[in-house]
Order: structure tokens, then sequence, then C-alpha cells
């Protein structure tokens, strides 16, 4: 695949799901730019905790949030990274403190607003893996391939559990799981861009197959809508 004109593979779903190893990987594989917009709900949130602005303030928030200057930087080879305000805040976005307050963040109309334009330019001129949580059904409802990975709270409770583990942080599958349903539930529940399945989007549970092969499924059907395989 080439760049030079723009192409959207949108893959959506809650966390958990392999979403952001697979679109990376797969992006990679098909030679298209990494956009992970979750990554700049994350450094919104970032911007208004440096604020400290109340978290049941949406007109605070959106204010913070409207003169934030959030960039996201593809890197190549599926990595990308992103900035607020001039400093590389990839690894400050991660921590608990952020992700405990993403979805209040991302709930606000304006805040959502400003991200999706931004999301939209980065499709212009390339070829983009998107993914997020509104991307086939509200910022490219006319993507060539749209994919919604799902997989039980379990399931997925179980890797963040273990990549916790991993990278050396203190974890309790118990929290991890009361975390992941209580992020789903604001996710899926709040007024502006629900989580959830576009009408013509292939869902793919990941519950029980290998990053493998869902990687292979997700390429054949790249594959079989742009004819982008390599
Ligand atoms: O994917 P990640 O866990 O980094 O996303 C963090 C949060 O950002 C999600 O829980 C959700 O509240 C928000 N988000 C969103 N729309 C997107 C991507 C992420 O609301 N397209």
């Amino acid at each position: 695949m080439t760049g030079g004109s723009g192409g959207v593979i949108a893959i959506d779903g809650p966390a958990g799901t392999g979403k952001s190893t697979l679109s990376k990987l797969l992006a990679d594989k098909v030679g298209a730019h990494y956009l992970d917009t979750g990554a700049m709900y994350r450094a919104a949130t970032l911007a208004v905790l440096n604020a400290e602005v109340a978290l049941d303030d949406p007109a605070s928030i959106g204010r913070v949030v409207g003169t934030a200057n959030i960039e996201l930087v593809p890197t190549g080879g599926g990595r990308s990274r992103v900035y607020l305000d001039g400093a590389d805040v990839s690894g400050p976005i991660r921590t608990d403190v952020v992700t405990n307050a993403v979805s209040a963040v991302s709930a606000v109309p304006e805040v959502r607003t400003k991200l999706v334009a931004l999301q939209r330019q980065h499709a212009q001129q390339e070829v983009v893996v998107v993914e997020g949580r509104d991307i086939g059904t509200v910022v490219f409802p006319d993507a060539e391939v749209k994919i919604f990975l799902t997989a039980s709270p379990e399931a997925r409770a179980q890797r963040r559990h273990r990549q916790n583990v991993e990278s050396g942080r203190d974890s309790d599958y118990d929290t991890v799981l009361a975390s992941v349903n209580r992020r789903d539930h604001l996710d899926s529940t709040r007024a502006v861009s629900p989580l959830r399945a576009a009408d013509d989007a292939v869902v793919v549970d990941t519950s029980d197959l290998t990053i493998d092969e869902v990687l292979a499924r997700l390429r054949d059907l790249v594959a079989e809508r742009i004819g982008a395989q390599r």
C-alpha cells in the first residue's frame, strides 16, 4: 500500500481486546500509518488534570482542551508519539490517574469535536489504521474496512493484569476487572458517540484467539476490501 491517497482501516472496541497490539501490527504489515485515538483522549485528560479542573465540570474541561495543543505523530512501523503543548507525553498518559479520568473527559462534546477534526486530518493524505471507540461509527463512517474487536470482560481483565505484571506494575486481577467493567459502562452509555459496533463492521471475538490468529483474519479482511495485503 502506498501513501498519497487516503484510506481508512477502522478498528474499534473496548479496552483489553488486543486492539492496540493488533492495530500496530496490522499498520506495519500493510504499510499504513497507525493512529491511536485513545492516546489523544489521554493527552486531553492530562491537560485537564494539569489544569486542576474538576472532572464534573464539562464547561471548564471543554475550555482547557479547546486551548490545548494535542498532536499525534506517526513514527512508522506501527508506532506513534503524542505531544501536549509541544512536550512528548507518550509515557505520562498511561498512568492510572489518567486512565481513571479519561472516560469523564472523553464524554465532553467539545473534546470530541476537537479531536475528531484532528483525526480526520490525518486520513487525507495517508492510508491509516485508526484505533478507537467511534471510528467506524462517527469519525470515518465511510471507512474502507471496519473491524470491531470484542472479548469477554474476564479475558480482557486477564490480559491487562498480565501486561501490568510483565511491566513490573502492581496489579490485582479483581481491581483490573472492576476498572474494565466501569470504563465499558461509561464509554457505552455516554450521550455522545457511545462505544458500539458500526452496523457494517466485522465483529471479531478475540477471547479464544491468539494475536497471530486475529492478525491473519484482519489481513484477509484488508486484502478483500482494499487489496492491500503484502
Ligand atoms: O484505548 P484507550 O484505552 O487508550 O482509550 C482511553 C479512553 O479514551 C477510552 O476509555 C475512552 O473513554 C476514550 N476514547 C474515546 N474515543 C476514542 C478512543 C478513546 O472516547 N476514539
